[in-house]
């Protein structure tokens, strides 16, 4: 049904609702709230639970003052009743002056903070008591629609349930389609007592109690885990692309270079590879490996592998100074082989030249950044593409990557290569499923013998002193030593952001005064340890001025570098023997594993301190873990269970809402196994299953 034809919605707000993308009952009905307030339950202001939703009502005898800092302005009203008082403020929105009448009575709903002046709520939503109509229920609390109130999109959504609580069912152009019916299986339904579609989506905007409320959340969270894993294991079909199998693919000449013999991990891996290639399909694989684990060796014999068939392969690494050491190490063990390597990194001399050889196939390994297949650049004959450390990479970026393969001197039907993603971002399984579904899955597992473990120590700010004692004596010796800091600049002034209820402040502001800064510690460092050379390496430097830096720091010629996170993704120095982080706390477990990993990688016992004056026992545990465990997966799962699993996803893939809680880990684990079930019984082929999996996969939705 046509929204303009539901009662409260005409055409001004119909326009307002298709801008969120609702233009019908059953998307409106679909628009779930992200929270509910209790008000069956309405406190005195001395009862309000900090760092959550609440709502009091009280009596105003004065109204609101506006003032400006930043050019923002601040709307605050003081608020007391006979209990207590609480101050409510509001960013940017001026008009909330002229909100209210003295001495009436009204209801106040919002996310309640406490700082050393009292207590605060932050961009109330406010409904004067005598109309209030909602007043003993629980209500639901939707993402902000611009220009409709939350008043008033629950009293639309009050009349769309109306209609399908009637009828359960709505009359579509003259048929009568029921707009939820049931999409899982019976067995999925009875075996992981889930509640009925139709009745999950009355309770998630009109729950009798809290427990409803989330019942109907976990069944409709479920459904959509169930519908993603679907879609992504059709797109994993519908990716299999037809190729001709490749047949020289004997690498020994090429093992009998490397200057080791490869692992039995980095075998296995390997084996894959030469499968996939001699199946007849496009390969579509994912590597994962632990950081050192020797992921570079077994990208090469891919490479030589294409070369042997007569294709040319690229390599594309996240930044150029990775680009560059590839390069290099490439040229190493192709060269002799009479293999052309070149290197294709933006604003480079001799570009031109470069991107001829590419096209007219005499450079057979190419190497460099994203911009490699992104830009103008035109290839022979690729045959394969390798990323490598590329964790954060959507469903739909890697779809691409494949497109400048073929050739169109062989006149190829299909212009599509074999495609290998490397990374060292040990990712649980059950994610792993989530984020690369649609990808063949090979784990290495175990690293090259004789690599020294990197001895991990947890010390408070205290033990700076003796730490900067140790960075000189391991200078002595010949060695370099990396810090990280978690900024680039000491941060002076306290941020103001704002913060509203969509948007609750997650951490106390004041915790940036005593976050070390790398400009700021490069500066103490070098007049503390004099004869010591420092240098500075952080993301808002110019991409030439950090090349300048990493070589440097490659031939030795620093000796202590600090950094921001920059250094994360797979330098390579052997010669780096100590790794200190400091502010810890502030990292992951994963990510403070890759930063460990930049050292421990030439023949000298390496160690890492962590340095952190955090008093939270989650953070204690946290950097008492990195000094016991040293498997990355291990402490890819720990991290899962502490934090959730926002930081893989990373940024790009945030506000998805797909998994955003430890709760919703459960469930998509309890959604893959269904799955798994569904898949198993052939169900997922009957509509209406069918065709929410279609939805999914044509909408877009499953590129996380
Ligand atoms: P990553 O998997 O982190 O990319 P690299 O490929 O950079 O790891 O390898 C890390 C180091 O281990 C390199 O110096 C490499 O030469 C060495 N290496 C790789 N494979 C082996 C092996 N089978 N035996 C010994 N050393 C190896
Ligand atoms: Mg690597």
């Amino acid at each position: 049904m046509d929204i303009r034809n539901l009662k409260g919605v005409g055409a001004a707000r119909a326009e307002l609702l298709a801008a969120r993308g609702i233009h019908n009952v059953r998307d409106l009905l679909l628009y779930f709230p992200r929270d509910f307030d209790d008000r069956r339950n309405i406190k005195a202001i001395a009862d309000l639970t900090p760092m959550a939703i609440n709502t009091f009502r009280a009596v105003i005898y004065n109204l609101p003052a506006r003032s400006f800092s930043r050019g923002k302005s601040i709307v605050k009203l003081k608020i007391k009743d006979s209990t207590a008082s609480i101050t409510l403020t509001w960013f940017n929105q001026p008009y909330m002056t002229r909100a209210f009448v003295k001495e009436r009575e009204y209801l106040f709903t919002g996310y309640v903070t406490e700082n050393p002046y009292g207590l605060e709520m932050r961009s109330p939503i406010h409904e004067e008591v005598c109309k209030a109509q909602e007043y003993a229920y629980i209500i639901p609390i939707y993402p902000n629609i611009h220009g409709i109130s939350q008043k008033i999109f629950r009293a639309i959504i009050k009349n769309a349930l109306d209609i399908i609580k009637s009828r359960g069912a709505l009359s579509v152009s003259g048929i009568e389609a029921q707009l939820f019916p049931e999409i899982l299986p019976d067995a999925v339904m009875a075996g992981y007592n889930l509640m009925t579609r139709l009745h999950a989506i009355i309770n998630i905007h009109m729950p009798q109690t809290p427990e409803n409320f989330y019942k109907a959340r976990r069944r409709l969270s479920f459904e959509n885990f169930c519908i993603r894993l679907l879609a992504l294991a059709k797109l994993k079909e519908i990716l299999k692309v037809r190729c001709a199998p490749w047949d020289k693919l004997n690498v020994n000449i090429f093992l009998s270079r490397l200057p080791f013999p490869l692992t039995d991990g980095q075998h296995e891996a390997l084996n894959d590879i030469l499968r996939d290639m001699s199946s007849g399909y496009v390969m579509n694989r994912l590597i994962q490996g632990d950081v050192g684990c020797g992921k570079t060796a077994v990208a090469m014999a891919a490479c030589y592998a294409a070369i042997q068939n007569k294709r040319q392969a690229a390599l594309m690494a996240p930044t150029e100074v990775l680009a560059r050491q590839h390069y290099i190490s490439f040229n190493k063990v192709f060269a002799p082989l009479d293999i052309q390597v070149v290197l294709l990194i933006g604003g480079m001399p001799k570009s031109e030249h470069v991107k001829n050889s590419i096209k007219n196939g005499t450079a057979k390994m190419i190497i460099g950044t994203h911009a490699l297949i992104q830009t103008d650049v035109e290839f022979y004959d690729l045959g394969l593409v390798i990323t490598d450390e590329q964790h954060r990479f959507g469903v739909r970026q890697r779809l691409g990557l494949s497109e400048k393969g073929g050739s169109a001197a062989r006149g190829d039907k299909i212009n599509k290569c074999h495609v290998l993603i490397m990374t060292a971002t040990p990712i649980p399984r059950t994610l792993a499923l989530v984020l690369y579904g649609d990808m063949d899955y090979t784990r290495i597992t175990g690293l090259p013998p004789g690599r020294n473990k990197v001895d991990t120590f947890y010390v408070t700010g205290a033990y700076r002193a003796r730490v900067h004692k140790f960075i000189d004596k391991e200078v002595k010796l010949g060695h370099q030593v990396y810090v990280v800091c978690p900024s680039i600049e000491t941060i002076t002034e306290p941020m103001t952001e704002t913060i509203t209820q969509d948007n609750p402040p997650v951490e106390s502001v004041n915790t940036a005064q005593d976050m070390q800064s790398v400009t700021d510690y490069a500066a103490k460092l070098s007049l503390s340890l004099p004869g010591v050379i420092v240098s500075v390496l952080h993301g808002k430097m110019k991409p030439y001025e950090k090349q300048e830096v990493m070589d440097l720091f490659y031939c030795g010629k620093i000796d202590v570098l600090v950094s921001t996170t920059v250094i994360e993704v797979g330098v390579n120095v052997p010669n780096a023997s100590l790794m200190i982080v400091e502010n810890a706390d502030r990292f992951g477990l994963s990510q403070l594993h890759q930063l460990r990993g930049r050292v421990g990688r030439g023949k000298d016992k390496a160690c890492c301190i962590l340095i952190s004056d955090a008093k939270s026992r989650a953070a204690i545990r946290k950097l008492k873990a990195m000094e016991k465990i040293s498997d990355g997966f291990e402490l890819a799962e720990l991290d899962l269970r502490e934090r959730g699993p926002g930081d893989f996803f990373g940024t790009a893939q945030h506000g998805t809402g797909v998994v955003d809680t430890r709760e919703d880990m459960d469930i998509l684990d309890q959604a893959q196994s269904a799955a798994d079930l569904i898949i198993k019984n052939g169900t997922h082929e009957r509509e209406p299953l069918a065709g929410e999996v279609n939805r999914a996969l044509g909408s877009g939705i499953i590129s996380l």
